[in-house]
């Protein structure tokens, strides 16, 4: 698929990089559809709000953010979420999302850097998706590597 195509070459360039970012320099992105469906924390006004039940991965996301002192948003669409990016408070972006949403972002939010990070789709597109954590970990690494 060629927008995966796309995704690789940006990450590899992306890991070439030395950026040496403070961790608050640095955003976790992540799209609203990672929260579970039944859940009622408003975690598009404030991630934290979100109660740490683990029945989908804002928990994570959210305990990485406390934990490694990074930033993170959750956006309900790519309008938004390119918002959040281009904030200036960041120099740099780890960014969940599909395949198109991240192809859209990373062109629309260059020259930031934006680590890409798949969302995992087991219901289909848009639906409960999920993230693996450690990739953001990896994705924070990069930009905070001397
Ligand atoms: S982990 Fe957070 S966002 Fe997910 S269902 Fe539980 S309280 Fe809601």
């Amino acid at each position: 698929m060629f927008k995966n195509l796309i995704l690789r070459i940006n990450n590899y360039r992306v890991k070439s990089g030395k950026y040496g970012f403070k961790a608050s320099e640095i955003l976790v992105l992540c799209p609203k559809c990672l929260q579970n469906p039944e859940c009622a924390k408003d975690i598009l006004s404030d991630p934290y709000s979100c109660g740490r039940c683990g029945r989908c991965n804002i928990s994570d996301l959210v305990k990485i953010s406390e934990t490694m002192k990074v930033g993170i948003a959750v956006a309900p669409g790519g309008r938004l979420a390119c918002s959040y990016a281009k904030d200036k408070a960041y120099k740099a972006v780890v960014a969940v999302a599909c395949p198109f949403e991240l192809v859209a972002g990373i062109i629309k939010t260059f020259p930031k850097p934006v680590y890409a990070v798949r969302n995992i789709t087991p219901k289909g597109p848009c639906i409960e998706t999920k993230v693996d954590p450690e990739e953001i970990i990896y994705g924070i690494g990069v930009f905070t590597k001397v």
